[in-house]
């Protein structure tokens, strides 16, 4: 992915402009073979539209989709849709993604239908059946109905109909935010197990890192739709170090309570400003205990700082939280 960008234009009444809402900006990375990369923000980030910018299932404003060595921008409808085969997605709430009227077997079945039109109604069905056995979905239960199942069910549902193409990479926006907390160690676990046997690669969408730092390779967070940190999940979990993300660590639960003590420093205060009217230079700074003037004179750079990491910030490397400070609060 390289300079990705993406705004809405917001109608705000009859007699005004249209405002622009910048909801990605100047986004590049690339995502291995094999690996799971993490996207990780608040709400309103862009995690969802970076997530359906790389599948084209939004145009971007700008930047390429390199899928291969093809800019998937550039394709023809034909051609991505042809390449759509191999680009899947699951969404969040499993039970509204799946259309009322038709039975599991025609859920999971209708991508091949216009994917792989040469497929006889025998080849669909056998497709179909070995896909309910992959995710954990008794096959008796090909003609029933989505609101027969439980939300858990529904999303293996939704992720037999992800894999039926044999897709090569797919976008989980938020997979298991609908589902109680007891059935999502189930589907995040079912998931790793399909991406090893599949042979997957994944994005996986989160506003919550411990889910995230569960699965994920790598860790990219996304803060007012620009990249400020991507490392890997150990490096983002024992060594953060953009404000930002330190302070999405505080709401994960440790068990060292001096660790916890010097997380708490970095809570994140206030609310998360509207994309329509972002703050000068780092964006963060509205919310940042480590703000100084630079800070709303000039963005920072997204700075490589060793391997293939990167922080947007001026101050990653004097803000180590001091021993004395970690004692006092
Ligand atoms: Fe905070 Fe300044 Fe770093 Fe932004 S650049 S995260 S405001 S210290
Ligand atoms: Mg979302």
């Amino acid at each position: 992915i390289r300079g990705l960008g993406k705004s809405f234009s917001i109608a705000t009444g009859l007699f005004s402009q249209p405002l622009e809402l910048k909801a990605l900006q100047d986004i590049s990375f690339s995502i291995k073979k094999g690996e799971t990369l993490g996207i990780v923000g608040e709400s309103g980030c862009g995690k969802s539209t970076l997530g359906r910018c790389i599948l084209q299932l939004i145009e971007p404003d700008q930047g390429q989709v390199l899928w291969l060595g093809q800019d998937l921008m550039k394709l023809s409808g034909e051609e991505m849709r042809k390449r759509r085969q191999d680009l899947q997605i699951i969404f969040q709430d499993p039970l509204a993604s799946l259309n009322p009227r038709m039975t599991v077997g025609e859920i999971i079945a209708d991508p091949l239908r216009t994917l792989r039109p040469e497929l006889g109604r025998d080849q669909r069905r056998a497709k179909v059946v070995k896909m309910m056995e992959a995710v954990g979905l008794l096959p008796e239960m090909i003609n029933r109905y989505p609101h027969e199942f439980s939300g858990g069910q529904a999303q293996r549902i939704g992720i037999a109909r992800a894999l039926i193409t044999e897709p090569k990479l797919i976008v989980c926006d938020e997979p298991v935010s609908a589902l109680d907390v007891s059935i999502q160690a189930q589907i995040l676990n079912l998931l790793a197990d399909l991406k090893d046997e599949f042979g997957l690669t994944l994005i996986f969408i989160s506003h919550n890192l411990s889910v995230v730092r569960h699965v994920s390779d790598r860790i990219l967070v996304l803060y007012l739709g620009r990249i400020v940190e991507l490392a890997t999940g150990n490096e983002i979990y024992d060594d953060p170090k953009h404000p930002y993300t330190k302070a999405l660590l505080t709401a994960v639960p440790i068990p060292d309570p001096k660790l916890a003590r010097q997380r708490s420093i970095d809570a994140l205060r206030g609310e998360i400003p509207s994309p329509i009217s972002q703050p000068s230079g780092c964006t963060f700074r509205t919310r940042c205990r480590y703000a100084k003037p630079l800070c709303a004179e000039v963005r920072p750079p997204l700075e490589t700082i060793g391997g293939d990491r990167l922080v947007a910030c001026h101050r990653w490397q004097e803000i180590e939280v001091p021993e004395e400070a970690m004692v006092e609060a």
